[in-house]
């Protein structure tokens, strides 16, 4: 465990807003918003439908009659005709991956560079960032908002960035090595391999000055962390986003480390249950729908994230008086149904952290022989582990049979494989081939 204290800082006032103060900000700017709206034509339409105009929005209390935006709605409007400014006022451009189809793209005025500059700012200071720190970036640079966004904010803050942009294991630890670097911004499951490289060319703990690693872009467990900081000797904080709502900076980890503080300044956020779309309460898991309050370009109104998470209104120690949200559990997009039972990766992702022997990478195939799902976990076995006896083998199987039973209620085939044999991941890693989408 790391001995670096992160001390107890808060970037700027609209942070710790007494709540009645934020609630009539939020009204005034989401009225703002819809009338910054009301001529972009998927708006324009869907406001015409639920017999909208801009007088029916007076405060926050009318927020709930406004549509719905979707990730599907977004890719029908492609590239840009979600914007509500002239093409000329756009400053940048960025995009989802668009793995899984069309990719969407977003757009940003030069304010909106600002905001999103001042919003990083805000969660790298709860996680640490001092102006004298040198952090590195081994986030992708491109149309992924996360490289862009962290750098920006980073540099806003007074700090040096490196932007290493993702892969060359080797020569990111160099770097690191080189220019005594405090703080790392990667995916979690990059730092994964980055520290894998580390330990597995014997290279001490002395030879780096990293304190701490801001990781975001996909979801991890509280298991994980443990395990980066035990190898690592950091300190890890988690920071969230998307590139529809704005990238990285909606919300992140202050020093509590309990929960992610949402910039509930420039966002909206409910918390619905994604098939009857009602309000859950607080603390209770559902889907997080976010409204813009401060972007020009391209305003988004409750875009559905498919993110599951909780949200907790209480206090927090850091004096923020903002309402924070739970690590993201899935992505309901990533939600494997098997035998009929609702299993997110991360389920298994800390059924194996929990079971010696094993290293955190691994690869869920799900296939439907004879019209029945059968689901098979590879496992990387470590080292160690791998060179232990059949019946131990069978013992470490038995384990992790009962850990993934234990977080998912299944039974899975558990196929051990040898170190080092899954494939690694620079950026978001890819856990899951499943088979029968292709029936
Ligand atoms: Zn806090």
């Amino acid at each position: 465990m790391s001995k670096f204290v992160v001390e107890n800082r808060i970037w700027d006032q609209e942070e710790a807003l007494p709540r009645d103060q934020l609630a009539a900000l939020q009204g005034a700017k989401l009225k703002e918003t819809v009338e910054r709206v009301q001529h972009v034509p998927f708006y324009k339409e869907a406001f015409a439908a639920s017999g909208i105009t801009p007088g029916t929005i007076q405060s926050l209390d009318d927020l709930q009659r406004l549509p719905f935006t979707t990730k599907a709605d977004l890719r029908e409007e492609y590239p840009v005709r979600m914007l509500a400014v002239d093409r000329s006022e756009v400053a940048r451009y960025h995009g989802s991956s668009g793995t899984t189809g069309t990719p969407t793209m977003v757009a940003y005025t030069h304010n909106d560079l600002k905001v999103w500059a001042n919003l990083c700012a805000r969660f790298l200071t709860g996680g640490g960032l001092l102006p004298q720190h040198t952090v590195q970036i081994a986030f992708g640079y491109g149309l992924f908002t996360g490289g862009f966004g962290l750098h920006y904010g980073i540099e806003h803050v007074g700090a040096a960035v490196i932007p290493a942009a993702a892969g060359n294991t080797p020569k990111q630890i160099m770097l690191m090595m080189d220019m005594q670097v405090d703080a790392l911004v990667c995916t979690p499951s990059y730092a994964l391999n980055i520290s894998e490289f580390i330990l597995q060319n014997d290279i001490p703990r002395s030879a780096l000055n990293l304190k701490y690693a801001h990781f975001g872009g996909e979801p991890w467990t509280e298991d994980m962390r443990t395990r980066i900081e035990d190898e690592m000797g950091i300190l890890c904080f988690n920071n969230y986003g998307l590139s529809e709502v704005i990238g990285p900076g909606v919300s992140g980890e202050c020093a509590v480390r309990d929960g992610m503080h949402i910039s509930e300044d420039a966002f909206i956020v409910e918390c619905i249950h994604p098939e009857t779309l009602e309000p859950v309460g607080p603390g209770e898991e559902g889907e997080l729908v976010f409204t813009s309050l401060c972007k020009e370009a391209m305003p988004i109104i409750r875009y559905r994230t498919r993110d599951i998470a909780s949200l907790n209104p209480e206090p927090c120690a850091c004096g923020r008086t903002t309402v924070r949200m739970s690590r993201v559990t899935g992505r309901s997009d990533d939600m494997l149904i098997i035998k009929g039972v609702n299993v997110y990766p991360s389920q298994i992702e800390q059924a194996l952290l929990r079971v010696e022997g094993t290293a955190p990478h691994y690869l869920i195939e799900v296939d439907r022989p004879d019209r029945k799902d059968v689901a098979t976990v590879k496992v990387e076995m470590t080292e160690k582990s791998f060179s232990s006896s059949m019946k131990q083998m069978q013992e470490l199987k038995d384990k992790i049979d009962r850990a993934i039973q234990g977080t998912t209620g299944l039974r899975m085939n558990i196929e051990l494989v040898s170190p080092s044999s899954l494939d690694r991941f620079v950026g978001k890693a890819q856990r899951v081939i499943d088979r029968r989408k292709k029936v």
